[in-house]
C-alpha cells in the first residue's frame, strides 16, 4: 500500500477492554519472528560486497547484543544477563558462519536467504533432540537468527526494551517477559490479536497504568508500523488513523476522566470505611520492590498478593535464595507493620520460564504449573521457602500457596515448610515462627473442599482470575472464547459465597486476589458477600476506596443478594452497572 497514515481513512477495530485509559499515538508493530526473506541470484562478482554485508550484519549484532547485555545488567543483575551469553556463543559459531558461506557460494543466491535456510536446518536439528539443554538452544539460535536478517535486511531489531520514544504497542501477543523489558515511561498503551483480561501481560500492563485493548484478532495485520492510533482501554476500541471528530470525542472524554480522577484523589488517603462507617479492608497484588513506592503512593494497606514469580521470570535462571530474600525482605522491612503475603512460585501456564522447563505442554493452563512443580522440584521449593522465612524477621510476612487442588496438596505444601523451619531453627537463622500459612482458592475442587482445607491453613484467598477459568471452562488467554470468560455468571458468586461460608464456618478471614477484586464492577459485590479483603494492583486503589466509601453497607448486602437471586449474566451485569455508575460516573471499563 502506498497511502500515508494520514491519507487513510479511520478503522474501528473492537476487542476485548484489559486496562482503563485512553491513549493516542504512533503504533509500534511488534512482530516477533515474522520476515519476509527475500531470494534472488548474485552475480559472481557481486560474492564480495555480499560476503562484506554479512559479516557488517555481524558486528551490528554483536554490538546490538552487548548494548542489551549491558543494560540488562544494570537494570536486572548479572544472572539475568547471562542469557546473552548464550546469545553470543550463536552468533559466534564457526560452524553455522562457515555454513552460511558456502551456501552463499554453491547457491549463489542472496546473504539473507542462505542465511534463513542454515538457521532453519539448526532449528529443525535441534528441535528434535531428546535433550532438553539443546533443544533450548533453538530460541537462542531463532531469536540470533532474526536479530542478523533484521540487520541484513536494515529493518532493525524490534524488542520492547528498544523503545525509546512514546508508542502505542501492536502485538499479537504478548509474554509476561515481553511486558517486563518494556519501560513504562516509553509505551503509551497495548494492543494485541490475542489475550483476555486476566493474561499476566495484561495484569502487569494495568499495575503500570498502561490502557491496553486484547483480543482484537487481527490488528497486526491491519496496524502498521507509524500509524496513528487510538486506544480505548475502557470500552475495547482500537481506532487506526481517527478521524477529527473521533479525537474531538476523546479530547473530551479526557478532560471528564481527569476531573473524574482529581475527585478520586482528593480522598486518597481518607479511612478505609464505608459511607455508614463499616470499615473495608484494600490491600495491593505487586510484583517485586519496585512496586513499593506504589502501594505508598496509594495508600495500599499491606500487600495480599505478592506473585513471587515476577523475580523468577525477569532473569531466565532460578534466583538463588539470596537473590530472593533480598527481594522479599526489601518489601517485608518497607512495608512493616503491615502484612506482606508473599506467594510461593507460580510459574507454568502463561507464565513460562525456560528454566523450568514447563514449555510445550498440550494444555499448559491445567498442567505442570504453580504448587505442582515445587512439590516435585523440592530443592527449587526449599530455597524458596528458606528465603521468606528468614525475610519474616524484618516485618509481617505470610506465606500463600498457589493452586491447590486438594488437601493433601496443602498438607504435602506445609511438611515441607516444617522441615524447612527445623533446618533455620537448627542453624540459628531467625524468622517468625508463628507466619500464617494461606491457601489460594483458585480451582473448584479446593472450592468444594473448602471446610476440610480451611482447618489446615489460617486465611484463604479467592484466585478468581483462574477460578473463574476453571469453573466455566473457558481458557483465560484465548481471545475466541473471551466473551465466555464472564465473572457474571450466577455460579461465580455462588461458589464464592460458599468459599467465605466455609472460611468463616472455620473462623479463617477470606480475601479475594484476582482482578475482580480491583474491577469496579465487581468490588462492592464482592464485599456483599462478605470477603474480608480485596487486594489489586495499587493504582486500582483510589477508585475502588472512592466507590466503596461512597456506598452504604446495607446497600451493598441488597447488592449481593439480589445478585444471588438472579439467574441471568446479563441481568446480573445490568444491576451491578447500575450500581457502580450511578458512585463513580459513566467512565467505567466495560
Ligand atoms: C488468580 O488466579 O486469580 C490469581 C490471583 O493468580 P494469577 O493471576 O497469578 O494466576
Ligand atoms: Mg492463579
Amino acid at each position: 500500500m502506498s497511502d500515508s497514515p494520514n491519507e487513510r481513512s479511520e478503522v474501528k477495530l473492537t476487542g476485548v477492554p484489559a486496562a482503563p485509559g485512553v491513549a493516542h499515538g504512533c503504533a509500534f508493530v511488534f512482530l516477533q519472528d515474522s520476515l519476509d526473506i527475500p531470494c534472488y541470484a548474485v552475480a559472481p562478482a557481486d560474492m564480495p560486497r555480499e560476503i562484506k554485508r554479512f559479516e557488517e550484519a555481524m558486528a551490528a549484532t554483536r554490538a546490538q547484543i552487548a548494548r542489551l547485555r549491558q543494560d540488562v545488567c544494570t537494570r536486572l543483575g548479572e544472572n539475568e544477563a547471562a542469557i546473552f551469553d548464550a546469545h553470543l556463543l550463536v552468533l559466534e559459531d564457526p560452524a553455522l558462519i562457515e555454513e552460511t558461506l558456502k551456501a552463499l557460494e554453491r547457491s549463489g543466491q542472496n546473504i539473507e536467504h542462505c542465511l534463513h535456510s542454515v538457521t532453519q536446518r539448526y532449528i529443525e536439528f535441534f528441535s528434535k533432540m531428546e535433550d532438553e539443554y539443546l533443544k533450548e538452544r533453538v530460541a537462542d539460535i531463532r531469536d540470533v537468527s532474526v536479530r542478523l536478517l533484521h540487520n541484513l535486511l536494515g529493518l532493525g531489531r524490534r524488542t520492547l526494551s528498544e523503545i525509546t520514544e512514546q508508542r502505542i504497542v501492536v502485538s499479537e501477543d504478548l509474554t509476561p517477559s515481553d511486558t517486563a523489558t518494556l519501560e513504562a515511561g516509553h509505551v503509551l498503551a497495548l494492543a494485541t490479536d490475542g489475550g483476555n483480561r486476566t493474561s499476566h501481560a495484561v495484569i502487569m500492563a494495568r499495575s503500570m497504568r498502561v490502557p491496553a485493548v486484547v483480543g482484537l484478532r487481527d490488528a497486526t495485520k491491519l496496524i502498521r508500523h507509524g500509524d496513528l492510533v487510538l486506544v480505548d482501554g475502557f470500552e475495547g476500541i482500537v481506532y487506526v488513523n481517527p478521524s477529527d471528530a473521533t479525537l474531538a470525542h476523546y479530547g473530551r472524554l479526557r478532560q471528564e476522566r481527569r476531573l473524574f480522577e482529581d475527585t478520586v484523589n482528593a480522598e486518597l488517603d481518607s479511612p478505609d470505611e464505608m459511607a455508614d462507617g463499616v470499615p473495608f479492608r484494600l490491600a495491593t497484588n505487586v510484583g517485586g520492590p519496585e512496586d513499593i513506592g506504589a502501594v505508598q503512593k496509594f495508600f495500599g494497606r499491606g500487600v495480599g498478593l505478592f506473585r513471587s514469580e515476577s523475580i523468577f521470570l525477569k532473569g531466565g535462571s532460578f534466583p538463588d535464595e539470596k537473590t530472593q530474600y533480598e527481594a522479599y525482605r526489601q518489601v517485608v522491612a518497607e512495608l512493616a507493620p503491615a502484612q506482606v503475603i508473599i506467594r510461593t512460585l507460580d510459574i507454568g501456564g502463561d507464565k513460562q520460564m525456560p528454566a523450568a522447563k514447563t514449555s510445550g505442554e498440550e494444555n499448559p493452563f491445567m498442567g505442570f504449573r504453580a504448587i505442582r512443580f515445587c512439590l516435585e522440584h523440592r530443592d527449587i521449593f526449599k530455597v524458596q521457602l528458606r528465603a521468606i522465612l528468614r525475610a519474616s524477621a524484618h516485618g509481617k510476612a505470610a506465606i500463600m500457596f498457589p493452586m491447590i487442588a486438594s488437601l493433601g496438596e496443602l498438607l504435602q505444601a506445609r511438611a515441607i515448610l516444617s522441615e524447612v523451619m527445623t533446618e533455620l531453627t537448627a542453624e540459628g537463622v531467625p524468622f517468625d515462627a508463628e507466619i500464617r500459612v494461606g491457601v489460594m482458592i483458585e480451582i473448584p475442587s479446593a472450592a468444594l473442599m473448602a471446610d476440610e482445607i480451611a482447618r489446615h491453613c489460617d486465611f484463604f484467598s479467592i484466585g478468581t482470575n483462574d477460578l473463574v477459568q476453571y469453573l466455566l471452562a473457558v481458557d483465560r488467554g484465548n481471545e475466541r472464547i473471551a466473551h465466555l470468560y464472564d465473572p457474571c455468571q450466577p455460579v461465580v458468586a455462588r461458589l464464592i459465597r460458599d468459599i467465605v461460608a466455609a472460611g468463616k464456618r472455620r473462623g479463617i478471614p477470606v480475601g479475594v486476589c484476582g482482578e475482580m477484586a480491583g474491577d469496579p464492577l465487581y468490588a462492592p459485590l464482592l464485599i456483599g458477600l462478605g470477603v474480608d479483603s480485596l487486594s489489586m494492583t495499587p493504582a486500582c486503589l483510589p477508585e475502588l476506596r472512592f466507590l466503596l466509601r461512597h456506598s452504604k453497607s446495607s446497600e451493598i448486602a441488597e447488592l449481593a443478594e439480589a445478585v444471588l437471586a438472579e439467574g441471568d449474566p446479563r441481568a446480573i451485569e445490568a444491576r451491578l452497572r447500575r450500581f457502580t455508575t450511578e458512585r463513580l460516573g459513566p467512565l467505567v471499563q466495560k
